[in-house]
């Protein structure tokens, strides 16, 4: 008999682990990877609890040494898709009736493993399968999808706690009802938290859901599936389905029981996605809850009164960690024409300490972009720049994918504030600076309306004036705004991170917003006579 109301403790950033050579962490963590290197594996899809493997097959490689595959992968069509929904239905009967602490239980109990053994199996997974450096691999497979599943559980605990008022003639309660239907969880490949989080966010709340991983992510997602197996969760709550979106997208988004979209991706995906359940809106029993972080343009401003060396890191560090293939990623900077040949004396000189390469050699900074799709994509900005008399490459360059997809970090100036490079999502390692002499108060009007996206955005100044003014003009710019220090690395439970416009619905992943997106109170009154 449950009878308690269980506590969850006020939730704590898991330690990122800081990977000292001879550290036994370090240790465990290369040879991980060079075990999970030398084997090559075969995974299903599951559905149910059931393995499935299909005829139709999608591999992993390793982006920094793209002819080593690590993986061949099944994928979903519309007939497994359709026994995923099914799946999913069957086993809400009984998920959403069992206590609401017995969910959270193996959501922390993840997080437990996460923290401890399944540790480097993730960080590893996901060091070759995105190519991520051991340092950035830390911040995300291990410390974020730890913070995502306990800072739900709290969340969850402080939802349900909260009651309406009663006068003393009625009681009135609100129950948290998880949505009625089904979840599709669709995630990127940059971030293997975030998928994680994609599914477990409206699972811990009672939802079950079909989750399809990005396509070039499938390796650590795969760890991250044997996780949520290994804490305990039921079969069927989340469903494990790899596929080709055009496959799948009509089985899902014309099925009735369609209770929510749980998105983060680019913008075009998200708005296709938006207009489909638009068309089909007929169809469904009730109002999918649309959830989407997409894309974003993030600028970096520089006031005149600037401290040049926290600026310069703010972009080292902001536009080249994991290959500037982060949606925060500073991706245009504006900086005034005075401060410039300081500044970009500093800048190159910590530029050259950014090495590229094998993400597997303790040193490197930045690995390979994912795959040729997005090599292309990048190299083609780059190609343009060189060919336009409005733009320099005054850093890097150069693309190389012969053994790996290679971009080198790549710095474009510009005299033209509306280069493409300034106003379109690159996904890489680029940065365009544009010198300004302009009024300030002109320049951060140029910054709010030069793109579509409102993510991210640093403001780096001394004078406070100059700070509060950025903040006020820039208040629908970015939904994350940093001030003195680069517009990436948010938190969980520090900086709630998401944007407006069309960086999407702003719902904030690991926040209370996002929880109460899966989640349909129903308010009951019971009269009493006097
Ligand atoms: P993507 O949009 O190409 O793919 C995301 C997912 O959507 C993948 O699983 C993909 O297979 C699937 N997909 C693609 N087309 C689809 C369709 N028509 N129907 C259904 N599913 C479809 O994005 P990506 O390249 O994996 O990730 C990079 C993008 O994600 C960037 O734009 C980045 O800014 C954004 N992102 C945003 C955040 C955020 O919090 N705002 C975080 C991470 C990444």
């Amino acid at each position: 008999m449950n009878n308690s109301y269980a506590k969850v403790h006020p939730f704590v950033n898991e330690k990122v682990l800081t990977y000292e050579e001879n550290s036994l962490e370090y240790q465990e963590l290369i040879r991980e990877y060079d075990r999970m290197k030398s084997e090559r594996i075969s995974i299903p899809l599951v559905i149910g609890g059931r393995e499935i493997h299909t005829e139709k097959k999608g591999v992993c490689v390793i982006p920094h040494d793209k002819n080593h595959v690590l993986a061949e992968f099944s994928m979903a069509g519309a007939k497994e898709a359709e026994e995923a929904i099914e799946a999913a239905l069957e086993a809400k009967v009984k998920w959403d009736k069992i206590p609401w602490d017995e969910r959270a239980s193996i959501f922390m109990r993840a997080a437990a493993l996460a923290s401890g053994s399944y540790r480097s199996k993730l960080n590893a997974a996901t060091m070759l399968g995105q190519s991520k450096t051991y340092r950035q691999t830390e911040i995300d497979a291990a410390a974020e999808l730890c913070d995502f599943f306990r800072s739900n559980a709290r969340l969850l605990h402080d939802i349900y706690a909260n009651q309406p008022l009663s006068p003393d003639t009625h009681w009135n309660r609100v129950d948290y009802r998880p949505l009625e239907g089904f979840i599709f969880a669709v995630s990127p490949f940059n971030f293997t938290s975030i998928a994680a989080n994609l599914a477990g966010a409206p699972a811990i709340a009672g939802n079950t859901v079909v989750w399809k991983p990005s396509s070039t992510a499938v390796y650590s997602n795969w760890i991250v599936y044997q996780l949520f197996n290994e804490a305990g969760l039921p079969d069927g709550v989340i469903n494990f389905i790899p596929a080709s979106s055009g496959d799948i997208s009509d089985v899902i988004f014309q099925n009735k029981h369609l209770a929510g979209v749980h998105f983060t991706g680019s913008t075009a995906t998200f708005n296709q996605m938006f207009r489909t359940v638009g068309e089909n809106i007929d169809l469904y029993r009730t109002y999918p809850r649309l959830v989407g972080e997409t894309g974003g343009k993030n600028f970096v401003v520089a006031h005149e009164s600037a401290n040049l060396k926290l600026l310069a890191r703010g972009l080292r560090d902001g536009a080249f960690e994991f290959q500037g293939q982060k949606c925060s990623a500073a991706s245009r900077a504006y900086i005034p024409v005075k401060v410039w040949p300081q500044l970009k004396e500093i800048l190159i000189e910590d530029m050259k300490t950014v090495k590229m390469g094998d993400v597997r050699e303790r040193d490197t900074f930045l690995g390979a972009v994912i795959d040729t799709a997005s090599f292309n994509r990048i190299k083609g900005y780059i190609e343009a720049a060189k060919e336009s008399d409005q733009a320099e490459i005054i850093y890097g360059g150069n693309c190389d994918d012969h053994v790996g997809y290679f971009v080198e970090p790549t710095i474009i100036l510009t005299t033209d504030p509306h280069f493409l490079t300034m106003e379109e999502e690159i996904f890489g390692p680029v940065l365009t600076v544009y010198l300004y002499d302009q009024d300030y108060d002109e320049l951060l009007e140029l910054v709010d309306n030069t793109s579509q996206y409102g993510l991210t955005g640093s403001i780096f100044a001394e004078d406070r004036y100059a700070i509060v003014r950025a903040q006020e003009v820039l208040v629908n710019a970015a939904g994350n705004f940093y001030v003195n220090v680069r517009p990436t690395g948010a938190v969980v439970g520090q900086q709630p991170f998401g944007g407006a416009r069309k960086s999407g619905t702003n719902d904030k992943a690991g926040a209370l917003n996002n929880m109460l997106r899966w989640l349909s109170p129903r308010a009951i009154k019971e009269e009493y006579l006097k």
